[in-house]
C-alpha cells in the first residue's frame, strides 16, 4: 500500500499554506521578455535607495572569510546593537531576518496546548509560525484596519502563551500611539509574553509613537523585534533581532540555530549601524514618497489606509487582481493582499520619486482599462 507521505507531517504543518513574497523581478522579466532594468519592484517593502555605501564596503570585506563559520555569537553586531541602543548583549537574540526570531519565539514558548494571539490584518508570519507548531491562533477582528488592542487584551485566556502585535502594521500601516501600547501592555499577564513587532520603528517621525526598547524594563514579558530588512536596506542578507530580558534571551539563543546569521550579514549590519546618513536618507524618501502615493490616491479618488511603515494600502475595489495584472504588464509590481483578507486593496512600497510616479501612471492607466471593461 503507497504511503500518504503528506499525512505523516505533523497536523499543522499539513495545513499550512507558505507564506506568499513579492514577485521576483527576475520571474516578471522571464515572463514578458522585459529587461529587469525595465521593471520596478514595489512589492516587498524594500528600501529603494539601494544598499549604504558601508554596508556594501564591510560585505565585500567579508567575503574573503566565506571558507570559515560565522561567529555564532555575533559579537560585533550585538557590540554595535548594544551601544546604539544601550542594552545589555545578553539581551539580544540575532535572527536571520527577525522571522527567524518569531518563529524561534513561537518554538520556545508555545506548544500544541497554548493559544497565540494576533490581530486580523496583521503579518502574515505569525499565523503562519503558530500553526507550524500546532498551537492555535487566535485572530481578533481588527479595528479601522488596526489592531484593536482592548479586544486583544480580551482575548488572553489562560492557555494563552504569546501575543503578537505589530507597530506599526503590515500590511495596513496603521500604528498606535505609546500610552496605547502601554496600556494595552499594563492589560496582560506578566506571565503571557507580548512581541512587538518593529520592524518600521525607524520611520516613525512623532513622539507619540513607543520605543519598544524603553518599555523593556517595566514589562520584563515584552519582546521586541527589530529587522535590517526595511529602513537599514539589507533585505536580501537576513538579519533581524528581537531584545528582551537576558532570561528570555537566553531561551531564544538555546534554540536559534548557531549559525543563523552569516559572516556577510553580520559585517554588513555592523558597518549600517554606523551610517546615520543612510538612515536618515531613507526616512526622507519615505516621508515625501508617502506623501506623493497619498496625493495621487487623492487624485484618482481612491480610498487609501494612512501609513506609517514604507509602504501603503490602496482600495481599488472588486477589480484588485486584474489591475495588479494590468500593472505587471506595465512591468511595475505591487502585492495583492487577498491572502491578508483584503481582496479589494493593492500594496504598494514606496519607491524613488521616479518610481513612485510610474506606478501612479501606470494605476491610472489600468483602472481606466478596467473601467472600460467593466
Ligand atoms: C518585513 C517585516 C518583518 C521582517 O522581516 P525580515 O526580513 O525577516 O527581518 C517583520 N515583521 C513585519 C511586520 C514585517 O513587515
Amino acid at each position: 500500500m503507497a504511503v500518504d507521505y503528506q499525512s505523516l507531517a505533523v497536523k499543522g504543518v499539513q495545513a499550512l499554506s507558505p507564506y506568499q513574497p513579492g514577485k521576483p523581478i527576475e520571474e516578471l522579466a522571464r515572463e514578458l521578455g522585459l529587461k529587469p532594468a525595465e521593471i520596478i519592484k514595489l512589492a516587498s517593502n524594500e528600501n529603494p535607495l539601494g544598499p549604504s555605501e558601508k554596508a556594501l564596503a564591510a560585505a565585500r570585506e567579508a567575503l574573503s572569510e566565506m571558507c570559515l563559520y560565522p561567529d555564532g555569537n555575533g559579537f560585533d553586531l550585538k557590540q554595535a546593537l548594544s551601544e546604539r541602543f544601550g542594552v545589555g548583549m545578553d539581551q539580544i537574540t540575532l535572527g536571520n531576518g527577525s522571522n527567524d526570531v518569531l518563529e524561534v519565539i513561537a518554538r520556545c514558548f508555545a506548544d500544541r496546548d497554548s493559544e497565540v494571539v494576533f490581530s486580523q490584518y496583521a503579518f502574515a508570519v505569525y499565523p503562519l509560525v503558530t500553526q507550524a507548531i500546532g498551537a492555535k491562533g487566535v485572530s481578533v477582528p481588527a479595528k479601522d484596519w488596526g489592531h484593536d488592542l482592548d479586544a486583544m487584551a480580551d482575548a488572553v485566556t489562560e492557555r494563552t502563551r504569546l501575543v503578537f502585535v505589530a507597530n506599526p502594521n503590515n500590511p495596513t500601516g496603521t500604528v498606535h500611539t505609546a500610552d496605547a501600547i502601554e496600556g494595552f501592555l499594563a492589560k496582560i499577564p506578566e506571565d503571557v509574553l507580548v512581541v512587538l513587532d518593529e520592524a518600521y520603528c525607524e520611520y516613525l517621525t512623532g513622539t507619540e509613537y513607543p520605543d519598544g526598547l524603553e518599555l523593556l524594563e517595566r514589562f520584563p514579558n515584552l519582546i521586541v523585534c527589530r529587522t535590517f530588512s526595511k529602513a537599514w536596506g539589507l533585505a536580501a542578507l537576513r538579519v533581524g533581532y528581537s531584545i528582551s530580558s537576558p532570561a528570555i534571551a537566553d531561551i531564544l539563543n538555546r534554540v536559534r540555530q548557531p549559525f543563523n546569521v552569516d559572516t556577510v550579514a553580520l559585517a554588513a549590519a555592523t558597518a549600517v549601524l554606523g551610517d546615520e546618513d543612510y538612515l536618515n536618507r531613507s526616512r526622507e524618501v519615505n516621508t515625501e514618497g508617502l506623501k506623493q502615493l497619498a496625493d495621487g490616491f487623492d487624485r484618482m479618488g481612491l480610498p487609501y489606509i494612512p501609513s506609517a511603515g514604507n509602504f501603503i494600502a490602496v482600495e481599488v475595489g472588486k477589480q484588485a487582481l486584474a489591475i495588479y495584472h494590468a500593472l505587471l504588464e506595465h512591468g511595475v509590481i505591487v502585492r495583492p493582499i487577498a491572502g491578508y483578507g483584503m481582496p479589494e486593496h493593492l500594496r504598494v512600497s514606496v519607491g524613488l520619486a521616479k518610481e513612485n510616479e510610474r506606478f501612479l501612471d501606470a494605476l491610472a492607466e489600468a483602472l481606466s482599462a478596467a473601467g472600460e471593461g467593466g
